[in-house]
């Protein structure tokens, strides 16, 4: 059964489901970047860009994808010599210690491997040890998108302030801004990097930095800092072009003018984590529910623990080469299109056979996710990947869980 008809799902974690009004908001005449609208719109985008990272601090705004924004956030951040301390807990954790280094700054790495999380004692003995405060910032992810592990950033910036030292926190929330909550002023976060094209609903194509004063000020000195990516002017612009280093991304701004109405003035950044936690919730269900009581089908969750998962994406181990297999088949079939794994296995095996990821995030909605894991039943069936029967109901149950129970029985 080819998917000629009906809409594709891409259910991988980013870029994710663009809404149809993000799209048209994009689909317009170039717009002036002198005068009108659009220099207009920029004061509101701001406050915005701040409402959604909980912070009252400053943003700059690149044209970049993640990576852009990880680099953007390295040149000001460091001087060649200095020291990041990288916690690291996935794919994504160990990116950003790459990015770095060929910058030359010094990556001191604390691996917790694949299925946890950042275990903030390790943190806190690693900065005792650095007697010359040579640790600059420690950089981690919030959400990493290849294990799904879900990081506790106030206990980090806790161990940070017990040990009193200066390294500044800097985060990734590349896959968890408007996905999962997110507080970058009450947990202390310093820098954080974000992207378009995941909770931010907006094609590809804009990286943020947001800035807290204490970091602006840490970094005031910093040798790696180049024109382009330099923080100052493009979160403190005297003249409009000094927001982008040039020509601004025009059409992506008015496509995340949209996404930000839709997320916070519109359904409300609450209740858009509320929506993520009960679709991610009906994903879990499922898994579990496949897998059957005392898991003999061999079909799990990357993240044991349901407190340290994301709301965003869900990592499943299925054995190999089941994951790939699945993959194919829903995507042949039903046209849904699932996450690879990356960066899961032990070695010989390739990630993509026997791992998968389901995103849930951004503009998806009960009925994609409950579709797109009755495919996947339909595929383990076409298969013959054993399971038990009851997963999607469990998912089912789950949701009714979140909404809140069963009311109104008739
Ligand atoms: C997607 C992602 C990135 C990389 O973003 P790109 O836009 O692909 O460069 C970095 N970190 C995390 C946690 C991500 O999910």
């Amino acid at each position: 059964m080819t998917h000629i008809a009906g809409r594709p799902y891409l259910a991988i974690p980013g870029p994710s489901v663009m809404p149809d009004r993000v799209l048209n908001a994009m689909h317009r005449a170039s717009p002036d970047i002198y005068a009108g609208e659009l220099p207009e719109m920029m004061a509101g985008l701001y406050d915005d860009l701040r409402a959604v990272a909980r912070t009252r601090h400053g943003v700059a705004i690149y044209i970049a994808n993640g990576h852009g924004a990880w680099e953007a956030a390295n040149s000001n951040m460091f001087s060649p010599g200095d020291r990041a301390l990288c916690l690291i807990t996935g794919h994504f954790g160990e990116g950003w210690a790459r990015w770095v280094e060929p910058m030359g700054v010094e990556v001191e790495r604390l691996d917790f491997g694949r299925q946890n999380a950042v275990d903030p004692e390790r943190v806190k003995a690693a900065l005792r040890a650095d007697r010359g405060g040579r640790i600059k910032a420690v950089l981690m992810t919030h959400v990493d998108t290849t294990t799904s592990v879900r990081n506790d950033i106030a206990a980090v910036r806790a161990v940070i302030d017990e040990v009193g030292h200066p390294a500044l926190l800097a985060v990734d929330a590349v896959a968890s801004l408007a996905c999962d909550r997110f507080e970058m002023d009450e947990w202390g976060v310093d820098v954080m990097v974000c992207a378009s094209q995941k909770g931010l609903m907006t094609p590809p194509g804009l990286g943020f930095v947001w800035i807290s004063r204490k970091a602006r000020e840490a970094c005031v000195a910093s040798r790696l800092r180049t024109p382009y990516w330099d923080w100052t002017r493009r979160a403190e612009p005297e003249e409009f072009y000094q927001r982008f280093g040039g020509t601004a991304p025009t059409h992506h701004l008015y496509g995340l003018r949209t996404a930000l109405d839709m997320i916070l003035h519109e359904e409300g950044l609450d209740a858009v984590w509320a929506r993520h936690e009960a679709l991610a919730k009906a994903v879990w269900a499922a898994i579990e529910g496949w897998d059957g009581p005392g898991g003999a089908h061999d079909i799990r969750l990357n993240i044991a623990d349901p407190a340290l998962r994301s709301h965003a994406v869900t990592t499943v181990r299925f054995r190999a080469p089941y994951a790939s297999k699945l993959r194919e088949w829903v995507q042949t079939h039903a046209g849904v299109t699932l996450g690879i794994g990356l960066g899961m296995s032990e070695p010989g095996v390739e990630s993509t056979h026997d791992h998968l990821r389901i995103a849930h995030m951004g503009h998806v909605n009960a009925h994609m996710t409950l579709g797109a894991l009755a495919t996947l039943e339909a595929a383990m069936k076409g298969l013959g990947v054993a399971h038990d029967a009851g997963g999607l109901s469990a998912a089912a149950q789950a949701l009714v869980g979140s909404i809140g129970g069963v009311h109104d029985k008739l």
